[in-house]
């Protein structure tokens, strides 16, 4: 066999700062986990030893941003950090107008507030948990246009986050142009497991809404990880930098929001861009009853600071790379060992199929919960359920629902583990996949009335 080369990547950064992890025993996490009523949310983050539960806010900052932190300037109006941020985000991503708000969904209430009246459609490209909500709330419906192989855990399609053009012709012809305020598309679909949509088809969305007269507004929370896609998959934009794509990207687009937790390195923020002047006026005026006054939006200055300066680095290559390159790594590895994932490994997460994963257990007996509460028990590394438990039940007949897809999500926080971290990850699903014949589900013994997953307890089988 030919040998292969191979040169391995490192992370762009060293450590300066370090928060010690307390190591604990095989025992001491069954009492924590048993304690927990077997749900990773209720165990005390200092029982967990490598923290996967989300990527949201978990980021670590870099030096030049922990010093931006010290030049905050707190004045209720006009702080220099949000004209420093305004710069950054009309530099970077190209929006005229900037409103920051407290988080993502912050941004997405105030466009909801201002863009939905009751009776309206909103098409998007597979559903965000906060965004739909506030689209809801607005009195809006929507409707999911994304591709078809978005649904399909195991299909290799490269842009599994492509809007389907046909599906919204049909919603135009259906309804009318007059009642879509605006199509809602995200960077690498989270819930889709993390996957890009391509610069081909965000041209070929735009040009048809234009045509109709239909904004679109860009959950841009994601964008620099759908950028990377771009580049490394799509013809014609292999020697585009990332700051390129960014922007050619926003340029397809009349306005975003952002959660800053995610691309932008920092540990709280978001923000709502438009080039419209009048959305920006109406934007404004709520602003100031929700969130704070339009030059702070809810986030202290230093943490807008924080967001400019993240900004700038979000947009390094090698950033993105070695943050994307981690997920990949553990993937390949995964794949390799014949772990059930979902693929192609998406841009912040894996997801394993517990279904698969523990064919034996039914799932009214809780695969992915059981999976992630064996894995924490097995090395102290926390993941969450995505399956029957996050589904809740079916209002009317009290059933619950038996979503497809059974799944388990290891989410990369940006700059937090090493190799070493990810060779551990590994290690210990392998283990837990070899000993899977051992395992029974579990039963539910509390349930809350709402978003169950995040307090429900459960007893072993
Ligand atoms: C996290 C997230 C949001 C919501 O942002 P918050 O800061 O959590 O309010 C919206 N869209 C996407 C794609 C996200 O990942």
């Amino acid at each position: 066999m030919a040998k292969i080369k191979k040169r391995s990547w490192a992370e762009p950064f060293k450590i300066k700062v370090v928060e010690p992890l307390k190591i604990t025993t095989r025992e001491y996490r069954e009492n924590a986990i048993q304690e927990a009523g077997y749900n990773t949310f209720l165990l005390h983050s200092e029982d967990v030893y490598i923290d996967l539960l989300t990527d949201s806010g978990t980021n670590a900052m870099s030096d030049n941003q922990w010093a931006g932190m010290m030049l905050g300037d707190e004045a209720y109006a006009g702080s220099k950090n949000y004209y420093n941020l305004e710069e950054k985000m009309q530099q970077y991503y190209g929006y005229k107008y900037l409103v920051p708000a407290h988080q993502g969904r912050g941004a997405e209430h105030m466009i909801s507030q201002v863009l939905i009246r009751p009776g309206m459609y909103v098409p998007g490209n597979m559903y965000f948990t906060t965004t739909r909500l506030h689209q809801e709330l607005a009195g809006g419906t929507f409707v999911d246009v994304i591709i078809d192989e978005a649904h399909d855990p195991q299909n290799q399609h490269p842009f599994k986050g492509n809007v389907d053009l046909q599906k919204l012709e049909d919603l135009i012809k259906k309804v009318g142009a007059d009642k879509i305020p605006y199509l809602s598309i995200a960077g690498t679909v989270n819930m889709a497991g993390g996957q890009p949509f391509s610069m081909e088809n965000l041209k070929q969305t735009y040009d048809l809404c234009k045509k109709h007269g239909i904004r679109i507004i860009f959950d841009a929370t994601r964008a620099v990880e759908n950028a990377y896609f771009i580049k490394v998959r799509e013809k014609g934009y292999e020697d585009k930098t990332i700051a390129e794509i960014l922007k050619e990207m926003c340029s397809y687009t009349d306005g975003a929001t952002v959660s800053a937790k995610k691309d932008l390195y920092v540990n709280i923020g978001g923000f709502l861009a438009t080039n419209e002047y009048e959305v920006f006026e109406e934007t404004r005026n709520i602003v100031v009853v929700y969130e704070g006054l339009h030059t702070y939006g809810g986030i202290a200055g230093r943490d807008m600071e924080a967001m400019a300066r993240g900004i700038e680095e979000m947009v390094e290559y090698d950033q993105v790379r070695a943050r994307i390159g981690q997920v990949e790594y553990v993937g390949e590895n995964l794949l390799k060992h014949g772990i059930p994932i979902v693929e192609p490994v998406g841009g912040h997460a894996i997801f394993l199929d517990a279904k698969k994963f523990y064919p034996h257990i039914q799932q009214v007996d809780f695969p992915a919960q059981t999976l992630a509460a064996e894995i924490y028990i097995d090395s102290g590394v926390r993941s969450m359920e995505r399956g029957i438990v996050s589904a809740g039940r079916n209002k009317e007949t009290g059933d619950h629902y038996y979503p497809k897809l059974e799944l388990v999500r290891l989410t990369f926080p940006r700059r937090v583990y090493t190799q070493a971290h990810c060779d551990v990850m590994i290690e210990s699903i392998v283990d837990t996949f070899e000993n899977r014949d051992k395992v029974k589900g579990l039963k539910m013994v509390y349930e809350p009335k709402y978003l169950r997953f995040f307090q429900a307890r459960f007893e072993r089988l």
